[in-house]
C-alpha cells in the first residue's frame, strides 16, 4: 500500500526530517485555508494521487499568490489525472496539497529501500534528481548499504556527498544528518520503500520536496501511525478491490472479459497466461489462497459476479489444501444472492472432487461447466467468450 505525500510527509515530519510548510486541502471549503500571506515565497499546488508524475502531468503547479492557489486547488480538486504511472487511466484527485515554495539549488535522487541482491537495506542516491530521474539516469543510483546492526556509515554517506553528489562542503554534514534520519525512519517505521525525489539543497539545507512511502503490509498491526493511513486509504479503493481486501483475498483488475477465480498465485498467473495464449484476455488475477473459507470464497464469487464487464468466468482449482467441494458450496451461496448471469467453467481437480460435481449439479446451474482438464477447460471459455462476438480486448 503506497501512501499519498501528505500522508508519506506527515510521518517524516513527526519523525523529525525536515518536509517543508503545508497546508492539506480535502473540500472546497478548506480552500479558506490558503490565506493572504500565507506563503511569501509562493505556492506549490500539488494534486495528491497515488502516482508519481505529477509535474510533467500537470499536477504539480507553482504561483505567486494566494488567491491564484486558491482558484487552481478549486479546479484540481475532484478532477482527474492521468501520469505515465497512472497505468492509461485517469485517477480522481481527493486532495491538494499546498507547499511554501522553496528555493532549490541543486536536486537529487535519494531512497531507502531493501536490496535483495545484497540481502540489507541501502540509501540510494543519485545526482539526477527530480522529474528527470528514471529517464536519463537509473543507472547512475550510488548505493550506501545499511547494516543491520550498526546502522549507515558517515563515512559511506561522506564519500556519497563528494563523489556522486557534488554537494558543497558546508552541507556535507547536513547531507550526512538527513540521510542517517531517513534511515532511521525506515527501519523504524518497517517501510518497504521511502522515497524522496527531489531531495532539495535549499540556503538553509536539505527539505524533502516530495516523499513517497510504500508500506509493508505484514508489519501493520505494530504501526498504528501507518495503520491508520492505510485504512483511510482503503476506503477510496473501488467498491469491489475493498471488498477484497477486506476478504483477505487478493484481487487485481486487470480489464479484459474473462473472469478468473483461481486458488494459489502461481496457478492464478498460470491460468492467465493459458487463457492470454488462447487469444482472450483473463479480467483478473483473484487468488483466493490455499486455506480460504467458505466466506471468503463466496465473497471471491460475489465479487465476480458483480462485475457488470464480464462476458464468462473461469474457475481453475487444484484441491490440495483446498476442497473442491467447498468451492461448489461457495458458488450455489454466491448464486442464490446475485444471479450467475454469464457462463462459467470450472476446473475441478482434487480434494473431494466428486463431491463438488453432485452439489453443483443438484443446484442445476445450467450456465456452469465442469472439466478436469486444464487445457479444454480454456478452450471452452474462450470459445464462449469469442462466440459472443468478443474479442476480449
Ligand atoms: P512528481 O512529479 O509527482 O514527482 O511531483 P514532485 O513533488 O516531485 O514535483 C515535481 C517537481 O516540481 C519537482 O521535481 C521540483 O522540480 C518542482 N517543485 C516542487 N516543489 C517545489 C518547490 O517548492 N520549489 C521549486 N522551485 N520547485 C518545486
Ligand atoms: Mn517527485
Amino acid at each position: 500500500m503506497n501512501l499519498f505525500e501528505y500522508q508519506a510527509k506527515s510521518l517524516l515530519k513527526q519523525h523529525g526530517l525536515p518536509v517543508g510548510r503545508s497546508v492539506l486541502i480535502k473540500t472546497k471549503k478548506d480552500l479558506a485555508l490558503i490565506k493572504e500571506g500565507l506563503f511569501r515565497s509562493g505556492y506549490v499546488v500539488k494534486a495528491q494521487v497515488l502516482a508519481g508524475g505529477r509535474g510533467k502531468a500537470g499536477g504539480v503547479k507553482i504561483v505567486k499568490r494566494a488567491d491564484e492557489a486558491r482558484a487552481l486547488a478549486g479546479q484540481m480538486l475532484g478532477s482527474n489525472i492521468e501520469t505515465y504511472q497512472t497505468a492509461g487511466a485517469a485517477v480522481k484527485i481527493e486532495a491538494v496539497l499546498i507547499a511554501e515554495k522553496v528555493a532549490i539549488e541543486q536536486e537529487f535522487y535519494f531512497a531507502v529501500t531493501l536490496s535483495r541482491k545484497r540481502g540489507q537495506a541501502v540509501i540510494l542516491v543519485s545526482s539526477a534528481g527530480g522529474t528527470e530521474v528514471e529517464a536519463a539516469n537509473a543507472g547512475a543510483l550510488r548505493e550506501i548499504p545499511i547494516d543491520p546492526w550498526t546502522g549507515v556509515r558517515n563515512h559511506a554517506l561522506r564519500e556519497a556527498a563528494v563523489e556522486t553528489l557534488n554537494i558543497p562542503a558546508p552541507w556535507i554534514n547536513n547531507f550526512i544528518e538527513f540521510g542517517r534520519k531517513a534511515a532511521r525512519i525506515y527501519a523504524e517505521g518497517e517501510f518497504s520503500l521511502l522515497e524522496i525525489n527531489p531531495l532539495a539543497l535549499t540556503p538553509k539545507g536539505f527539505l524533502a520536496v516530495d516523499a513517497k512511502i510504500n508500506l509493508e503490509e505484514n508489519a501493520l498491526f505494530r504501526q498504528p501511525d501507518s495503520l491508520k493511513f492505510s485504512e483511510e486509504n482503503q476506503k477510496l479503493l473501488p467498491a469491489l478491490e475493498r471488498k477484497a481486501k477486506d476478504l483477505g483475498v487478493s484481487y487485481i483488475p486487470i480489464g479484459g472479459r474473462i473472469g478468473c477465480l483461481v486458488n494459489g498465485a502461481g496457478l492464478a498467473m498460470a491460468t492467465m497466461d493459458l487463457i492470454a495464449s488462447h487469444g482472450q484476455k483473463p479480467a483478473n488475477f483473484l487468488d483466493v489462497g490455499g486455506g480460504a473459507n467458505v466466506d471468503q470464497v463466496k465473497g471471491a464469487f460475489e465479487i465476480l459476479l458483480a462485475d457488470k464487464r464480464l462476458s464468462a468466468i473461469f474457475v481453475n482449482i487444484f484441491g490440495g489444501i483446498m476442497r473442491c467441494d467447498l468451492i461448489a458450496q461457495a458458488l450455489v451461496e454466491a448464486d442464490k444472492k446475485t444471479n450467475l448471469k454469464v457462463p462459467l467453467v470450472a476446473r475441478l481437480l482434487g480434494n473431494n472432487v466428486d463431491q463438488a460435481r453432485e452439489i453443483l449439479s443438484k443446484a442445476r446451474l445450467t450456465q456452469v461447466e465442469v472439466h478436469d482438464d486444464l487445457e479444454k477447460a480454456v478452450v471452452s471459455v474462450c470459445q464462449k467468450v469469442h462466440g459472443n462476438g468478443d474479442s476480449g480486448r
